[in-house]
């Protein structure tokens, strides 16, 4: 069979179909939600879209409410799931062409949702397409699930498998090609300081303690506010020379205001930043501080002193990486002493263990953790039918080898028990999504399309 083919023979139909999907300005807006259209008009009208598609092509459709739907094709018990989702990212200012006016130049197709995920959803439904065309016979039923919510809190796919069966396995075009097979699990808490009951006056009264916005950041500004009658210019630049750091120091009536700079970075690497409150905290850690902001200096210093949580003896390592740990947002005031906590764990580790142990120290610090959101890892084997299908398919059809990849965030793949992120970003090619001027090369388009027609096949015959 030569898949590449048959998708060159539907390339106009492709691009066409792609073209009004691309049009559907299918943002959340929930101010407009009403039956049947929980995430707003222009989502449903994407469902809408899709759903017309399939009519037109002879599938079964099904909609769940308008959290999400599927095309299907096929017959038998089980069942092959395709997951993608039709809901955008709001568009951002300055488009070449506009943001939902489809344009294709220099062998590109520009839009919002070209390349997440209209783009690889269409793809998808293309390979579908010609394998039903092709008349190919199969033994399992196959559905491309379309959810309309990914880009916020993911309520598509739970209302969807809360009534719909789980596919026996699948696979999300909505991220990276060859395969992505392990997902770190992720877990978000909070440390909150408990009060000590102390009046005691000290040289240095720490006042307030403030970096970071997001959890998942690695924070790159830190400000302390220090009350004291000593003299600390010389001390702090002492300390940014010593850090090769860079820093502010300014006084007021017997307060001083630090300010130190670190460098920005995701959590899934802390190593690529510099945490801006982990320096300044170690600045102050010398002070005699009063004996509550004492504390919660030296539990900075002690909880984010490196970023595989050796220092609280949780670290963890498997062939998908390291268990990271960063400290993202730090406030500590009159009315708020906290510090959150964002881990990134491999499959095999054992959490609770490991989560038990950081509440423990906490307290011996008086400090107590809450969860705030815990994902567990997400996991298929490189040995199942699923990874190796897919596997053989990518290396026939690229040339390439299908390396296994695991990564810190979570991917919509995660969603399905079995399932695993396949494309449609091809190695090398530039990650758009959520930027200005998103595209995706009508070739990859195409390569993908080529990919799913086979692997769909290969999976569901
Ligand atoms: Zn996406």
């Amino acid at each position: 069979m030569n898949w590449r083919q048959e998708v060159d023979n539907r390339k106009e139909a492709l691009l066409e179909d792609l073209k009004g999907l691309l049009q559907i300005p299918s943002i959340l807006d929930e101010s407009k939600a009403a039956p049947n259209m929980p995430f707003g008009p222009e989502v449903r009208q994407a469902l809408d879209y899709m759903f017309d598609l399939g009519e037109r092509d002879g599938f079964k459709t099904k909609d769940v409410s308008g959290y999400a739907g599927h095309l299907e094709y096929g017959d038998g018990e089980e069942i092959v799931g395709i997951l993608c989702h039709l809901d955008v990212v709001p568009a951002g200012d300055g488009w070449t062409y506009g943001a939902f006016n489809p344009t294709v130049t220099n062998g590109k197709i520009v839009a919002r949702g070209s390349n997440d995920d209209k783009g690889p959803t269409m793809a998808a439904y293309y390979g579908l397409k010609i394998v039903k065309e092709l008349g190919l016979p199969l033994s399992k039923r196959v559905r491309l699930i379309a959810g309309c919510d990914e880009e916020s809190e993911w309520r598509c796919v739970r209302e969807y498998f809360k009534q719909e069966q789980m596919p026996t396995y699948g696979f999300a075009p909505d991220a990276d090609f060859p395969i992505i097979n392990a997902e770190k699990g992720l877990y978000d808490g909070v440390l909150t300081q408990l009060p000590i009951q102390h009046a005691q006056l000290t040289k240095y009264h720490l006042i307030s303690f403030t970096s970071g916005e997001r959890p998942n950041m690695v924070p790159d500004v830190a400000t302390a506010v220090l009350q004291t009658d000593e003299v600390l210019e010389e001390q702090f630049e002492a300390y940014l020379e010593k850090y090769e750091a860079e820093g502010t120091c300014e006084w007021d009536k017997g307060t001083y205001t630090f300010t130190m700079k670190g460098k920005a970075a995701h959590a899934m690497e802390p190593d690529n930043g510099i945490n801006a409150a982990y320096m300044l905290a170690g600045f102050l850690l010398p002070l005699p501080l009063d004996i509550q902001g004492e504390r919660y200096i030296e539990f900075v210093r002690h909880v984010f002193a490196d970023s595989r949580g050796i220092s609280l003896g949780i670290e963890a390592t498997d062939e998908t990486g390291d268990l990271t740990i960063n400290g993202g947002v730090f406030r500590y005031h009159d009315e708020e002493r906290t510090a959150t906590v964002n881990i990134r764990y491999p499959y095999t580790a054992k959490f609770e263990e490991r989560l038990q142990n950081l509440r423990e120290i906490a307290l011996s610090f008086g400090f107590e953790l809450k969860t705030r959101h815990h994902m567990p890892p997400h996991h298929v084997a490189e040995d199942h039918p699923l990874v190796k299908t897919l596997a053989e398919v990518y290396e026939r059809q690229t040339g390439e080898t299908a390396n296994l990849m695991a990564i810190g965030g979570g991917t919509y793949a995660r969603s399905l028990e079995a399932g695993v992120a396949f494309g449609a970003l091809f190695p090398g090619a530039e990650d758009v999504a959520h930027q200005v001027d998103e595209y995706m090369e009508i070739e990859d388009l195409l390569r993908a399309a080529a990919i799913y027609a086979e692997a769909i096949y290969e999976l569901a015959k």
